[in-house]
């Protein structure tokens, strides 16, 4: 999956969100057709699809992992999937204030999850060090949001720049 995504330069949205699911169509086009049945939510092997926003299903990375899968769209009975050879998602990670590492506490947690290593950790001359992530290389699994203490990551969708 990192390859995949390496084959993309991406850049944040001007207002990023978080992703709504893998392999989604556009969200206009999905809120239209989706019919709400939860199939998908039943067929989620991790259990991270939940009831957003006029319940509508949405990837809820506090509960774990997304594993790509890709039983979420199998399971779904409208159209609203492309295919799996596509990239899931273009998205990036954003660390807010709240890491402890900003705040001089030793924490490495976000980057012992992350199997990609998208996330590395930077030496800095009178600082624990600090949390670097490679957005080449994150393919937006999510591991990292649920095991950080303070809850201080976030995903965001990202615009694809060929
Ligand atoms: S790809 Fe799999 S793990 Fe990810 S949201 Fe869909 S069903 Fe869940
Ligand atoms: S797990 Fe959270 S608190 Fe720890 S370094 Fe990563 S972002 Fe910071
Ligand atoms: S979402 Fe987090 S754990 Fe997953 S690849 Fe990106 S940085 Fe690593």
């Amino acid at each position: 999956m990192a390859d995949l995504a390496r084959r993309f330069w991406l850049r944040r949205d001007s207002a990023p969100q978080a992703p709504r699911l893998p392999w989604m169509i556009d969200d206009q086009a999905f809120t239209d057709q989706c019919t709400r049945c939860q199939a998908c939510l039943n067929a989620c092997e991790t259990q991270i699809i939940v009831q957003g926003d006029g319940g509508f299903p949405q990837v809820d990375f506090q509960r774990g992992e997304c594993t790509f899968c890709y039983q979420c769209a199998q399971a779904c009975p409208e159209p609203l999937f492309r295919p799996q050879q596509e990239l899931p998602w273009q998205v990036s990670i954003a660390i807010s204030s709240a890491c402890l590492a900003k705040q001089g506490v030793d924490c490495r947690t976000c980057g012992d999850a992350c199997e990609p290593l998208a996330i590395r950790f930077a030496l800095q001359p009178g600082k624990v060090a600090q949390p670097v992530v490679n957005d080449a290389d994150c393919t937006g699994c999510g591991a990292c949001l649920s095991v950080c203490p303070t809850q201080a990551i976030q995903i965001q969708s990202v615009t694809q720049v060929e």
